[in-house]
């Protein structure tokens, strides 16, 4: 399976800055062989125009990181699925955990969103994963597969690459902890096993991230592993050459 890095900028860099990044992003991946990885940008709504034209023909795909989980109507302040497909956009973000946690997000909630996107004909990134509190409890897989499950049971889809799942732990997002390689891949093996479940057909085809504290020095140990094709990276794909390198270590 081809790897994914997709690049989570969260609410950072202004529209105006996209073209320079996209720019120094070209020229940090000169010497790397592009064909062993797929790439993808997520960046903030009022960037994603920008992006899109500076992207074009590169290759990279571009993402947001929400959408709403209505189709469309009277919903001040909302965006659609099908307005972020009519910009370019190939990816999209759901139940990331800062989400869950400042906005309320709830499984229904993210099956909503996670539903719009594919009716769009995007592929949703899913992230589950569970707090330090829920890990310390022993509870890290039935929270990250209680979350799998209530976004995907009974959702059909139609191809394993119209999903990705991220398994990102909240404990190592923006902390500079990372998960070792070891639990990274006792987790995702776990999803692996929970998604073959819940999409007999697909599931095993389905990609699955590691995202927290992914960096350039660490990425090669956690790619390595058998269950993780790829990083949902926060921090380090702010600054170009920093996310060339980890996909370079793909
Ligand atoms: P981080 O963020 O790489 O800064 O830990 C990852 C994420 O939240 O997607």
């Amino acid at each position: 399976m081809k790897p994914l890095i997709a690049a989570n900028w969260k609410m950072h860099k202004l529209p105006s800055e996209v073209t320079a990044w996209a720019s120094d992003f070209e020229a940090a991946l000169a010497d790397t062989d592009r064909s062993r990885f797929d790439l993808a940008i997520c960046a903030p709504f009022t960037h994603l125009s920008a992006l899109a034209a500076a992207l074009d023909g590169t290759g990279v795909a571009v993402g947001a990181q929400d959408v709403s989980s209505h189709a469309e109507g009277a919903y001040t302040g909302e965006v659609s699925a099908a307005m972020l497909k009519d910009l370019g956009v190939r990816y999209v973000i759901v139940g990331h955990s800062e989400r869950r946690a400042y906005h309320h997000e709830d499984d229904a909630l993210v099956r909503g969103k996670l539903e719009r996107v594919l009716e769009s004909g995007m592929t949703p990134i899913l992230c589950v994963g569970e707090t330090l509190q829920e890990r310390e409890g022993g509870r890290a897989r039935e929270v990250t597969l209680g979350q799998l499950r209530g976004a995907l049971e009974g959702v059909a889809l139609g191809n394993a690459g119209g999903l990705v799942v991220a398994y990102e732990p909240v404990w190592a997002i923006g902390t500079g902890k990372t998960a070792t390689d070891a639990d990274a891949q006792e987790m995702c093996g776990a999803i692996r096993a929970a998604l073959k479940e819940l999409l007999p057909e697909l599931g095993g085809a389905v990609r699955i991230l590691y995202g927290g504290s992914m960096k350039g020095d660490n990425a090669a140990g956690l790619l390595a592993q058998p269950d993780i094709q790829g990083g949902l990276v926060g921090s380090a794909s702010l600054d170009a050459r920093s996310l060339a390198q980890i996909a370079a270590a793909c």
